[in-house]
């Protein structure tokens, strides 16, 4: 079974014509209306985390500044990130839907997808940047460690930009695997996730960056990921799995150069419950609505199947088709690849 974590009063984050607005889960929503996800899915509402949740993440600086930016009325807090009067509230939502999300996997639920705005995988310790306030699945791991006694944690993001706050919130951390797929940072915000970001004291070798160039596409991703992904994951042996999701590095989306189809969303879902089991997910970007919502309904389709045979098939379809008829591994992809062998062969053998 599946839940999906969401709550209308997401739409209460106000931003206007701002590309991440309430537009993005409206479509999401209808079209697992219409395609009768609905009816065999758990929609959940969410509450909001508590100041003792947050703080676990931020500082009472941070928490205090979006709490009195948002009653003075908001506006853009950078020259990116806009908040309304009530995105405060929403934002403490958006974590409270990770941490519900936590929960129910915790509770035996095989995934549970916390549909949730504003985002929060740029948002760091005592800042707002990027679209994000709080930083959602970092609030969730951390309420995870602290209430449950959970202990070991893999995140993978393959959100088109590097997470940048997650992955410093976890940077000394040996107990957190943070491996994220992006476009080439030298070309997209935020300018960092490079290879050499290996994390750093305890912590040197959990912080995988994969920087993808411009135009990689499908078989591209799919080659890094068959390569690093499932052996650094089998090897770390996490006892809790993040998936980050981001849908703008779809070939339709506005804001990057990555060329994946529709074909790689249920593609990443089906690897992801073969790597980790049980998972939580949570949403950060895509921002071209039509792409949003037609692939955000094909990995969910896989995910309430749950049928390692429906995945085989997708999996032995897309990578067939990919890797064998339509183009070859680019040479540039191939020395990335073996840029991070190199130097992650301390901490994992791929
Ligand atoms: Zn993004």
């Amino acid at each position: 079974m599946m839940s999906l974590v969401y709550s209308d009063d997401y739409r209460k984050h106000e931003t206007g014509n701002h590309p991440e607005n309430k537009e993005r889960l409206n479509v999401i929503m209808n079209s697992l209306k219409e395609e009768g996800c609905l009816e065999k899915i758990d929609v959940l509402e969410p509450e909001a985390a508590i100041n003792e949740d947050i703080l676990r993440v931020h500082t009472r600086s941070h928490l205090e500044n979006v709490k009195s930016f948002c009653k003075d009325g908001g506006g853009y807090w950078d020259f990116d990130t806009f908040a309304s009067p009530e995105t405060y509230k929403i934002a403490k939502l958006a974590a409270g839907g990770a941490i519900k999300a936590s929960e129910l996997v915790l509770n035996g639920q095989q995934s549970a997808y916390s549909l949730a705005r504003p985002p929060g995988h740029h948002a760091r310790r005592n800042n707002a940047m990027g679209f994000c306030f709080f930083n959602n699945l970092a609030i969730a791991l951390e309420y995870l460690r602290d209430v449950r006694n959970m202990k070991k944690f893999l995140i993978f993001d393959f959100d088109v930009h590097y997470g940048n706050g997650t992955a410093e919130t976890f940077y000394e951390d040996p107990n957190v695997l943070y491996i994220s797929i992006h476009q080439d940072p030298r070309t997209i915000f935020p300018g960092k996730g490079f290879i050499e970001e290996t994390g750093a004291d305890g912590g040197e070798g959990y912080n995988l960056n994969i920087p993808m160039p411009p135009g990689s596409a499908d078989n591209d991703y799919i080659f890094m990921l068959d390569q690093i992904l499932e052996p650094a994951a089998k090897e770390f042996g996490a006892d809790f799995y993040f998936l980050d999701v981001g849908f703008d590095g779809h070939m339709d989306d506005p804001f990057s150069r990555i060329q994946l189809s529709d074909d790689f969303y249920p593609w990443i879902a089906g690897k992801m419950l073969d790597i980790a089991g049980p998972m939580v997910l949570i949403l950060e970007g895509g921002y071209n609505l039509a792409a949003l919502s037609r692939c955000n309904v094909k990995l969910i389709n896989v995910l309430m199947d749950q049928v390692t045979n429906e995945y085989s098939k997708y999996e032995k379809d897309v990578y067939t088709r990919k890797m064998n008829v339509s183009n070859k591994i680019s040479n540039e992809t191939k020395r990335i690849f073996y840029r991070i062998q190199d130097m992650f062969s301390p901490f994992f053998e791929f």
